[in-house]
């Protein structure tokens, strides 16, 4: 069976989030949808992907509509790329998947965005795709799936380097690679002082560490220099965006009108998120709760808020007190699409305006010449779920796609394998390491 297969070779969700692939494939639904639909700004993985393995991501996706009994695929792409369109069209030839092609906007990939945009049904609040009959992967997810049918696990993540770095490109690195041979790989920077957010600006996290490594989750490296905008915006303590947004928002209300997910329909209202920073506790636990239903996609505090304020972390702030507390809000007015929604979709150009990313706005084409390494640092949780338990021991040699960790039992989660073959030469509760 194919769940089986997908399972063993420790498929998950390369988009971002990390679900478990097996469990989707296991469950039945009307519609498989493809997400190509990437908006993260500067990473293009997904694109050449689709430009140079576009046979293997439709094997993939025919796999998971047979599995889950799918009446029909959707493949969500960008109209703009128009190659990749033309390539994966060619491979579906017949009519059992559909192209939904989609504006150049941000947050075009959401899932809630994609589920809508093919099918016109909306996610109930707090739910998933298969509450809609849906279940939504990334392409690369999709290639996995194809080489697990092959009986290949994943050992390999698509990366794509971007940013100040000389030669910004695409390409395949063994799982547990650090960052800093990733770098070497696209050539060094071009900045001497720089950061790194790991799989985007918008929704990454920033970090100075070049010894952290890929996971089967990290689309991608941006490289920018210390003193750019966004980094300068980033890297402050927690308590700054908190105290400058008590003094500084006015309640304009913009966070909220520009919002995805209030766009959609949802009870997310950012600007009153704000109101629990501005006056006494009193009030929070109210304000808290319009901040159950966002996604954190960053518009609000990249883009839509005129004073540079910060409403996307003031709403992860809430979530977290609402768990804390546990309380959670529920939504019971309908979920009913705003009439302003498609005006006022934020174009990726006026995005990158603002982020001042133009100048890094390049081709990331694909370089053939796979990254090697000598020793890898394979992290045991990589995907939603229990961590994966050890099957290596110190001193055990192993041979590249070897098992190395496997999901515990009965619980949710990955197998792990190893990336390179050589030794094994650390197992701890957090990774093991591999060296040749
Ligand atoms: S857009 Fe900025 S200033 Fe306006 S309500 Fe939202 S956080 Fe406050
Ligand atoms: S981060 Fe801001 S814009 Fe995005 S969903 Fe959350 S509240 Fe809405």
């Amino acid at each position: 069976m194919i769940s089986e297969k997908i399972k063993l070779a420790g498929v998950v969700g390369a988009g971002g989030a990390g679900f478990p692939t097996h469990i989707k494939a296991n469950s039945k639904v009307e519609f498989v949808l493809a997400n190509g639909a990437e908006c993260e700004p500067l990473i293009h993985k997904d694109y050449e992907l689709m430009l140079h393995f576009s046979a293997e991501i439709i094997r993939g996706m025919k796999l998971l509509i047979e599995s889950t009994s799918a009446k029909k695929g959707y493949f969500g792409i960008k109209e703009k790329n128009a190659a990749a369109i033309e390539l994966i069209q060619n491979e579906i030839k017949d009519s059992s998947i559909e192209m939904t092609q989609l504006g150049d906007f941000y947050p075009a990939g959401d899932e809630y965005e994609l589920v809508y945009a093919a099918t016109k049904r909306l996610i109930p609040p707090a739910g998933l795709p298969l509450n809609v009959g849906c279940v939504v992967n990334n392409v690369e997810s999709l290639y996995n799936i194809s080489k697990a049918n092959e009986g290949i696990p994943v050992t390999e993540k698509f990366v794509c380097i971007a940013g100040a770095v000389k030669h910004p490109s695409t390409f395949f690195a063994p799982i547990g690679t650090t960052f800093r041979e990733l770098i070497k790989h696209a050539g060094g920077t071009t900045a001497n002082d720089f950061a790194v957010y790991v799989g985007g600006v918008m929704m990454g996290k920033l970090t100075f560490d070049l010894d952290e490594v890929v996971t089967k989750t990290t689309a991608g490296l941006i490289i920018l220099p210390k003193n750019h905008y966004l980094i300068k915006r980033k890297n402050q303590p927690e308590e700054n965006f908190a105290r400058i947004g008590k003094s500084a928002c006015d309640q304009c209300s913009y966070c909220t009108e520009f919002c995805p997910r209030y766009l959609l329909g949802y009870d997310v209202q950012p600007h009153k998120v704000m109101r629990s920073l501005q006056f006494t506790k009193t009030g929070a636990e109210v304000w808290n709760q319009m901040a159950e239903l966002c996604c954190a996609c960053g518009l609000c505090t990249l883009y839509s808020c005129p004073e540079d304020l910060f409403p996307k972390e003031a709403c992860d702030n809430s979530k977290k007190e609402m768990r804390l507390q546990g309380t959670k809000f529920t939504q019971t007015k309908p979920v009913k699409v705003h009439p302003m929604k498609d005006g006022r979709h934020v174009q990726l150009k006026q995005l990158m305006q603002k982020l001042q990313l133009k100048d890094y706005d390049v081709h990331t084409p694909f370089n053939p010449n796979k990254l090697e390494t000598e020793q890898v640092k394979i992290l045991l949780k990589q995907h939603v779920g229990e961590k994966a338990e050890p099957v290596v021991a110190t001193g055990d040699r192993v041979k590249k796609d070897q098992l190395v960790a496997r999901v515990p039992e009965g619980k949710l989660g990955a197998n792990i394998h190893a990336s390179i073959t050589g030794m094994v030469t650390h197992v701890t509760d957090e990774y093991i390491k591999i060296s040749c």
